[in-house]
């Protein structure tokens, strides 16, 4: 590995283990200069950050870089007279390269749960399975590129991750990228923009790995699909894998260059239909399961009955959670019914009141002002409408409790889930309390 790449893959080490400003602000503005068993000299274009990165950062840096070099190098840090190129250096790496390190691969750019094992197989999604498995156990070999294509919500991003995850896995050195159409749009046109396409081209030609995620994005852009079509073939002349994912296949792509078209073809190309009744209900549990959610089968297929959407199936259970949570009752067949009743109405029904209707709603109603509504202080007389407020915005607008929290200046969200949860208590016992819900509710909602 040379340098430059060693850095990256230390920058992207790094990037996990501080926060995105400190990420942003220092450290990705240094760069590796020279490396020996005994120094590495870092280089930053600011003098003034220098002292700052080499006075907080040392030992992070020093312990990050040499768990890959295996050495123990001291550090030496340089300022670096700036390239007269603006832009070329201290930009971010233009996309991240993945490597061994579990922690690595929990960045953001792969999801930890896309994993084969967590992929559940029916007769729609089988040819799919058993396509990205083969792929993901010999790369480069059978099926290049593997273009998987399907609707919404039918688990290509998922097959593609679990591909990445597998091949990781086998052999942690793979230098892979993973990235979407769309990013992979705007990191083109950025190099373009900058200039910085050698940059871009060089990196590329290290990959032996690359899966992009929904490709169709690339229609129409022409620079985007030449650099595309230049890439794909270095890859895979150096014998590396290209998997690709679409909504549509490549023959339905609009203006999709002949040439790529004709690449995309000569691969294998297959489809994963809508998940059926089965697999959406195996979804489910598996899903359950990932979220420690005891979630009978009888349950389970009551929601898959309901609701053929794949994504929406993790919102619903995601919701049935929440809602067994803050109102403290068991996961049943009533608690899901209802929210799969409310689920279709809802969405016309209480959309249209926004969080700021609310708090005015509630602090009428209570006839205090909207400061004393919003403020700190702990009377009941402000406490007690404070809490109806967190419950409606929670379980009549549905807003997150962290939302609840910052919508109200910074609030930590354990107090909303005291309030909302003290609330749906003193509803079942006080009919005092019913009745300010209740009046509140229907200035609201009529
Ligand atoms: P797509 O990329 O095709 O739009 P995703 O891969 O994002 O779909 O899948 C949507 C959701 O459904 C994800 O949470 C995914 O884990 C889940 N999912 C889809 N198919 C399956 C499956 N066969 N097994 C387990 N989860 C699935
Ligand atoms: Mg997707």
């Amino acid at each position: 590995m040379d340098t430059q790449t060693l850095w990256q893959v230390v920058l992207a080490d790094l990037e996990l283990q501080v926060s995105k400003a400190v990420f942003k602000t220092f450290l990705s503005q240094t760069k590796l200069l020279t490396l020996t068993d005994q120094t590495a000299t870092i280089g930053c274009a600011q003098p003034l950050l220098i002292n700052l990165i080499e006075k907080r950062y040392y030992q992070l840096i020093k312990k990050t870089l040499n768990t890959y070099t295996k050495t123990n190098a001291e550090l030496v840090f340089a300022a670096m007279t700036p390239v007269a190129k603006k832009g070329a250096d201290i930009k971010e790496p233009l996309f991240t390269i993945q490597h061994s390190m579990d922690s690595q691969v929990s960045n953001i750019r792969l999801n930890k749960e896309y994993t084969f094992e967590n992929f559940a197989v029916s007769s729609s999604n089988q040819m799919a399975y058993a396509g990205a498995t083969a792929v993901a156990k010999s790369p480069g070999v059978s099926y290049n590129p593997f273009f998987l294509y399907g609707g919404v919500g039918v688990g290509k991003t998922h097959l593609m991750q679990a591909a990445a995850h597998a091949i990781l896995k086998n052999k942690p050195h793979t230098k892979l990228i993973y990235c979407t159409g769309e990013e992979f749009t705007n990191e083109i046109i950025e190099a373009i923009g900058n200039k910085t396409t050698g940059f871009f081209k060089r990196k590329y030609r290290r990959v032996n790995t690359l899966l992009i995620d929904d490709i169709q994005f690339i229609a129409g852009k022409n620079a985007v699909q030449e650099e595309f079509f230049h890439t794909f073939n270095s890859i895979q002349q150096a014998g590396g894998q290209v998997m690709l994912t679409s909504d549509r296949t490549p023959e339905e792509i609009n203006k999709l260059e002949a040439r790529l078209r004709s690449r995309f073809e000569g691969g294998l190309i297959i489809d994963i239909g809508p998940p059926d009744f089965e697999l959406r209900t195996a979804i489910l549990l598996i899903k359950a399961k990932q979220k420690n959610i005891d979630l009978p089968i009888d349950l389970a297929k009551l929601i898959a009955t309901n609701i053929e959407n794949p994504r929406k199936l993790e919102g619903v259970l995601i919701r049935v959670l929440t809602e067994s949570q803050t109102r403290n009752i068991p996961i049943d067949k009533t608690l899901i019914e209802s929210i799969l009743g409310k689920s279709a109405h809802e969405a016309q029904q209480k959309n249209h009141v926004k969080p700021e209707e609310v708090v005015a709603a509630v602090a009428s109603y209570f006839q205090i002002k909207l400061s004393q509504l919003k403020g700190g202080r702990r009377d009941r007389s402000y406490a007690f409408p404070r809490q109806i407020l967190y419950y409606i915005l929670r379980l009549e607008l549905r807003m997150p409790l962290m939302d609840i929290g910052q919508f109200l200046g910074g609030r930590d969200h354990t107090t909303i889930l005291y309030g909302v949860r003290k609330i749906s208590e003193l509803l079942s016992t006080d009919t005092k309390v019913r009745g300010d819900v209740l009046g509140i509710k229907s200035r609201l909602f009529g």
